[in-house]
C-alpha cells in the first residue's frame, strides 16, 4: 500500500516495478566474497527509480521521506562489497540517465553523476584533457558510483586515492529531509560524502579535476624472481620523470588466469604499466637494466575489441581469476610506505600458493608504496580470519573486502564527519540503511 502510494506520488518519473530487472538492480559485484553471498544472495529492492533531472530526485526523496520508504542509490552496479544492495527493500535509485556535462575548462570537468567514466574521458579528451585517476571498471562504472564506493586505481600512481585532497573538488548533493535540500559541497567539504556509499546524501553532480592527456601504451615486463619485479616497481614508482598511469605486480601463477591474454611464458612474474608514449625510451632502459623483458606491447586502447591491459590489473585481477576458480576469493591490503618491500617478501614467503601476489603501486601521502589484492584460495571463514589478522599483526591494514558495512571495510574507526552529515541530511535513516555503523548502533 504504501509502495502504492509512493509510485502514484512519481507520476511522470520512470519507474521500474518487472520483478526480474529489480532483482538485477539490487545487485552488485558482491559475490567475489564467499562471505558476503552467504549475507546478501536474497537482499532485493521492491521498485526501481530512474530520474532523468536533479528536479526528480528531489522528487523522489520527498516522496520516500513522506512513505518513510529505503532508498539506495545505485550508478553501474560494479562495486565490490555489496555497498549498493539494498538491506531493506524500498527504492534503488539508478542514477545512469543522469549524465550530461556541465562543462570541461582546463583541468577541471563538471558533470552529472551518473555519466560513465569512460564517456567523461572521452569528452575530456577531446578537449587535450583526461581524468586523473579511473578504477579498472572505467568502461562501465559512473563518476557518481566511483566517488559513492571507489577508492582509486588507474593513476593512482602519480595522484594519490580519491580521499587525498584535490582529487574531488565538488559535489551537488539532495538530502533525504521532509523538504529535500539541494548542497553544493566544495573543498574538503566534499570527504562528507566521498567514500560514504550513498549513505547520507544522493550526488546529483561532480566536479572531477583533469590532467593533460597522453598516447598511453601497455607493456608486460617478466622477471625470474617475484621480489626482483616488486623491487622494479618501487623504483618506476618513484622515477618522478617517467610519466605513468599504472603498476601492477602479480607474482606467477597470477596471470594463467588471463586466458586472453597470450604470450607470457610460464613461471615469470609479470609487472603490467601503462607509460606514457614520450616517456617510453626512458622506461625501456629501466626495463633492460634491471635484466627483465618487454613481452606485450599495445596502445592502450578504451574503445578496441581487446581489452585495455588495465582490465587485467585493480579487481580485474581478480575476476578473471574466479571466473575460471569460482572457489578463489581476494584480500585488500594496504602496505606502509619505507617497509612495503620488507612486508611484501616476508607475506610472499610466508603463504606461498595460498595467498597469491598481486600488488598495485600507488602513491599514499605522497610516497610511492602499493595496495595489495592478493587472490586467496578460500577454504573457510575461519581460515579468511587467521589470513586477515597475521597480515594485520605485522602491520599491513586490511580494507576488508568481505563486509558491506562502512567502517569495517576501511578505516576501521567512526567518521564524525560523515556521521554529523548522515545526522544533519537523512535525520530518518533512510539513505542505504544499515551500512553506516555508527548511525545504527547510535553512536553520540
Ligand atoms: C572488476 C572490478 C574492478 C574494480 N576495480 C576497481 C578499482 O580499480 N578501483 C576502485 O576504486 N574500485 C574498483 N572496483 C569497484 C567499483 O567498480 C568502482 O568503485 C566503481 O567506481 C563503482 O562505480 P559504480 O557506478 O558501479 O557504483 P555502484 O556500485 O553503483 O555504487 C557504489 C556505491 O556508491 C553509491 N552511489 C552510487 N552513485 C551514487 C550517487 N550518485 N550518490 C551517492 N552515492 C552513490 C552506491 O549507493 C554504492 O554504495 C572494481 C569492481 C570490479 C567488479
Amino acid at each position: 500500500m504504501t509502495l502504492d502510494r509512493l509510485v502514484h506520488a512519481l507520476d511522470g518519473v520512470t519507474v521500474i516495478t518487472d520483478p526480474n530487472v529489480v532483482r538485477v538492480k539490487s545487485k552488485d559485484f558482491y559475490w567475489y566474497s564467499p562471505v558476503l553471498r552467504r549475507k546478501l544472495d536474497d537482499k532485493c529492492a521492491e521498485i526501481v527509480v530512474c530520474p532523468r533531472s536533479e528536479e526528480e530526485v528531489v522528487r523522489v526523496a520527498r516522496a520516500c521521506v513522506a512513505a518513510k520508504v529505503p532508498l539506495t542509490v545505485r550508478g553501474a552496479g560494479t562495486g565490490n562489497y555489496g555497498q549498493a544492495v539494498p538491506l531493506e527493500g524500498g527504492v534503488i535509485l539508478d542514477m545512469t540517465v543522469m549524465k550530461a556535462v556541465r562543462w570541461i575548462r582546463p583541468g577541471m570537468a563538471r558533470v552529472e553523476a551518473g555519466m560513465k567514466l569512460v564517456e567523461l574521458d572521452a569528452e575530456a579528451r577531446r578537449q587535450g584533457w583526461e581524468i586523473r585517476m579511473f578504477p579498472s571498471t572505467k568502461r562501465t562504472a559512473t563518476v557518481g558510483g566511483f566517488i559513492g564506493g571507489g577508492s582509486g586505481g588507474v593513476g593512482s600512481i602519480t595522484y594519490g586515492q580519491l580521499r587525498d585532497r584535490g582529487n574531488v573538488h565538488a559535489a551537488r548533493v539532495v538530502t533525504m529531509e521532509d523538504e529535500p535540500r539541494v548542497l553544493e559541497l566544495r573543498g574538503d567539504d566534499v570527504q562528507k560524502v566521498n567514500h560514504a556509499y550513498g549513505t547520507n546524501g544522493i550526488i546529483t553532480e561532480l566536479e572531477i579535476p583533469l590532467g593533460p592527456t597522453y598516447p598511453w601504451i601497455d607493456s608486460v615486463v617478466v622477471f625470474g624472481d617475484f621480489m626482483d619485479a616488486a623491487r622494479f616497481a618501487q623504483i618506476l614508482g618513484e622515477s618522478d620523470g617517467i610519466v605513468k598511469k599504472l603498476i601492477t605486480p602479480m607474482a606467477w601463477p597470477v596471470t594463467t588466469y588471463f586466458k586472453r591474454l597470450a604470450g607470457i611464458p610460464p613461471g615469470v612474474h609479470s609487472v603490467i604499466t601503462m607509460i606514457a608514449e614520450p616517456s617510453l625510451e626512458t622506461f625501456d632502459a629501466l626495463v633492460a637494466a634491471h635484466g627483465a623483458t618487454v613481452v606485450h606491447r599495445a596502445p592502450s586502447d578504451d574503445f578496441g575489441r581487446t581489452p585495455p591491459l588495465y582490465e587485467y590489473t585493480w579487481n580485474h585481477t581478480t575476476l578473471h581469476a574466479i571466473k575460471i576458480d569460482p572457489s578463489l576469493t581476494y584480500l585488500q591490503c594496504g602496505y606502509p610506505p619505507g617497509r612495503n618491500l620488507e612486508l611484501i617478501e616476508h607475506m610472499y614467503r610466508h603463504w606461498g600458493d595460498e595467498v597469491m601476489m598481486h600488488l598495485e603501486f600507488i602513491r599514499v601521502g605522497g610516497k610511492v608504496t602499493c595496495s595489495g589484492l592478493p587472490l586467496v584460495r578460500f577454504s573457510t571463514e575461519a581460515r579468511l580470519e587467521e589470513i586477515i589478522h597475521y597480515h594485520e599483526e605485522y602491520g599491513v591494514g586490511i580494507a576488508n573486502p568481505h563486509t558491506y558495512i562502512l567502517e569495517d571495510g576501511g578505516r576501521k574507526v567512526v567518521n564524525r564527519e560523515q556521521l554529523d552529515f548522515k545526522r544533519a541530511v537523512d535525520p530518518h535513516g533512510l539513505l542505504n540503511p544499515g551500512k553506516m555503523r555508527a548511525w545504527f548502533e547510535g553512536v553520540r
